[in-house]
């Protein structure tokens, strides 16, 4: 059964990802062509707690499709932990009208999502939003195409240098619990071993990769490592390499230049779709909930089961990693 809604807001929260801005654009429209008033809240749960909202309309979400970061700005707001600081929002939301949020975000951000909706009944619904990819109940985050993308270009680069230098490299990708852009960008660039933090890093399998590849006359190698709990995890990764086998290693960390730039069209075309989906699902009464993608099909996940579930990078893709690095 449909349901009347008059005013829904919505906010981007944590890490930004390319494609929040397309995220954006297709809840606005959606809901306007709906007949549903939109507010964006600025640099998320900090701007519901601060009455920080704007109008959103038509025009307001032009020409960001293309647009990486996020036009509401997003935001790290520690005192949404507090359940009082969490009250204020809801009071904030009702006040101004608003009769559902959707939150465009990583895991923290569906955190305070599950909550407000808790403890307040609000009607909330969150579309996944981060580079890392590490939301159970969807296939595919917005932002880890572009991002695994843009750590691909940057190996391919490396690595031309590599081969001209007959050199070893460590290059450090983003993913501080999840290892989904480490091992497809190593598949993809075809790295010889790459160090996720599902596993424990095999130095000494690293350094029988290179040997190998030595004995058959290839001269440069490159090694992927997700940054893990620490970024410049790839600089100890290095020194335990010369340490044990007294190969030379020359470290690369990408860091952020990962979360900005162009969505790519997958990217634009996730968030386009979830946006549509946050709005319908909205109007079908469904809170507390996420809308993520399943076997190409969208489909709304409880945020209890994105947050107590862990989703794990396939072992099926770290033996190929392995395998093809022979
Ligand atoms: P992400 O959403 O990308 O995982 P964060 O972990 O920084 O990013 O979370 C974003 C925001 O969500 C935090 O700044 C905070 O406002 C809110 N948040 C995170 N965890 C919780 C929690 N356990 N309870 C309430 N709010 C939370």
């Amino acid at each position: 059964m449909e349901k009347t809604v008059r005013k829904i807001a919505v906010l981007t929260s944590g890490g930004d990802a390319p494609g929040m801005n397309a995220a954006i654009r297709s809840v606005v429209r959606t809901a306007i062509t709906s007949q549903i008033e939109v507010v964006g809240v600025l640099q998320g749960y900090a701007g519901c707690v601060a009455n920080k909202m704007q109008p959103m309309t038509i025009g307001s979400v032009a020409n960001i499709i293309q647009r990486g970061g996020t036009i509401l700005k997003s935001g790290r707001c520690p005192e949404f932990h507090q359940a009082d600081v969490r009250k204020i929002a809801a009071t904030n939301l009702k006040n101004a009208g608003v009769e559902a949020l959707v939150t465009i975000g990583g895991d923290g951000t569906f955190h305070g999502a599950h909550l407000i909706a808790q403890e307040h009944g609000f009607q909330v619904v969150g579309l996944p939003g981060t580079i890392d990819n590490d939301i159970f109940g969807t296939d595919e985050t917005i932002g880890f195409d572009t991002a695994l993308n843009t750590a691909l270009e940057a190996i391919d680069r490396i690595r031309d240098t590599a081969a001209s230098h007959d050199r070893l490299f460590i290059v450090e990708v983003m993913g501080r619990d999840s290892g989904f852009i480490a091992i497809d960008v190593g598949v993809a660039g075809g790295a010889e071993e790459v160090f996720i933090p599902e596993t424990l890093a095999n130095v000494d399998q690293a350094i029988q990769s290179i040997k190998r590849g030595v004995a058959r006359g290839k001269s440069s190698s490159i090694l992927v490592a997700a940054e893990g709990q620490k970024v410049g995890r790839a600089y100890d990764l290095a020194e335990q390499i010369r340490r044990k086998a007294g190969f030379d290693a020359k470290v690369c960390v990408l860091g952020h230049i990962q979360r900005g730039g162009p969505p790519t069209a997958r990217d634009r075309i996730l968030a386009s779709r979830l946006g549509f989906a946050a709005v319908r699902a909205i109007q079908q009464g469904l809170s507390d909930v996420m809308v993520g993608v399943q076997n190409g099909q969208v489909v709304p996940v409880k945020f209890k089961d994105c947050l107590s579930k862990k989703r794990r990078v396939p072992q099926e893709l770290i033996d190929l990693a392995h395998l093809l690095s022979h």
